[in-house]
């Protein structure tokens, strides 16, 4: 399984990819998730990209293309892999099918390696509700909604027990900035995998396993 997720920030293409990367046995790929850890490590990128992560605008092209390449180069993306936040842009998704696409051929004939994209669809009105109830554990990583999906006990993680937190772009004004980003570079994307006939389209309102139900329907 070569599967991306594309979908407005708080559409919880997170949530479902990672579902979806267990349930598959595939490594779950997030772009995000991997520079909120260059961040919270300190590294020369955290640097570089917390400024813009914050302000809800995308990291250059460059940057992520580096951090990309490099981590579908490693052993356990060759079975396949789950893109979650990657290609947010028409110049990273033209990249990608070089990275896994004629180069590595799989006999597909579309001349994109067997990659398939899903795109989850969420009004905008929908978005900022959702996200400002948003938390997230920074130990592990897990994601809840306090209405619809709430930890057991009040605002700790069921896991680790550590103290849930909101992502320091999920404020009102860096959303706003995210959902245009998502309309004006990311939306071109999906555009470019429907001409390729790899767009499958899944409704992403409603509770996280009928969500999930859907997709997994979509893609069978
Ligand atoms: P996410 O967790 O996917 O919502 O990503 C959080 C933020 O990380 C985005 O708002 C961007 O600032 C940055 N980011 C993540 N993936 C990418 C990407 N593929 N291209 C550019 N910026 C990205």
């Amino acid at each position: 399984m070569k599967l991306i997720f594309i979908g407005p920030p708080g559409s919880g293409k997170g949530t479902q990819a990672k579902r979806l990367a267990a349930q598959h046995g595939v490594p779950h790929i997030s772009t995000g998730d991997m520079l909120r850890e260059a961040i919270a490590g300190g590294t020369e990128l955290g640097r570089q990209a917390a400024p813009i992560m914050a302000s809800g605008a995308l990291v250059s092209d460059e940057l992520m293309l580096g951090i990309i390449d490099e981590r579908l180069a490693k052993p356990d993306a060759q079975r396949g892999f789950i893109l979650d936040g990657f290609p947010r842009t028409l110049v990273q998704a033209e990249k990608l099918d070089t990275i896994v696409g004629d180069s590595k051929g799989n006999g597909s004939g579309n001349g994109a390696g067997g990659l398939r994209v899903l795109q989850l669809l969420v009004p905008d009105e929908a978005i900022v509700k959702r996200i400002s109830l948003r938390r997230s554990c920074p130990t592990c990583g897990a994601i809840y909604h306090l209405e619809s999906a709430p930890p057991a006990v009040d605002t700790v993680c069921d896991r680790e027990g550590a103290a849930l937190i909101a992502r320091p772009d999920d404020n009102e004004t860096a959303v706003r900035k995210r959902l245009e980003a998502f309309h004006r570079q990311t939306l071109p994307v999906a555009t470019f995998y429907k001409a390729k006939q790899l767009l499958r389209e899944v409704d992403g309102v409603g509770p996280v396993d009928e969500v999930f139900e859907r997709i997994e329907k979509s893609l069978s």
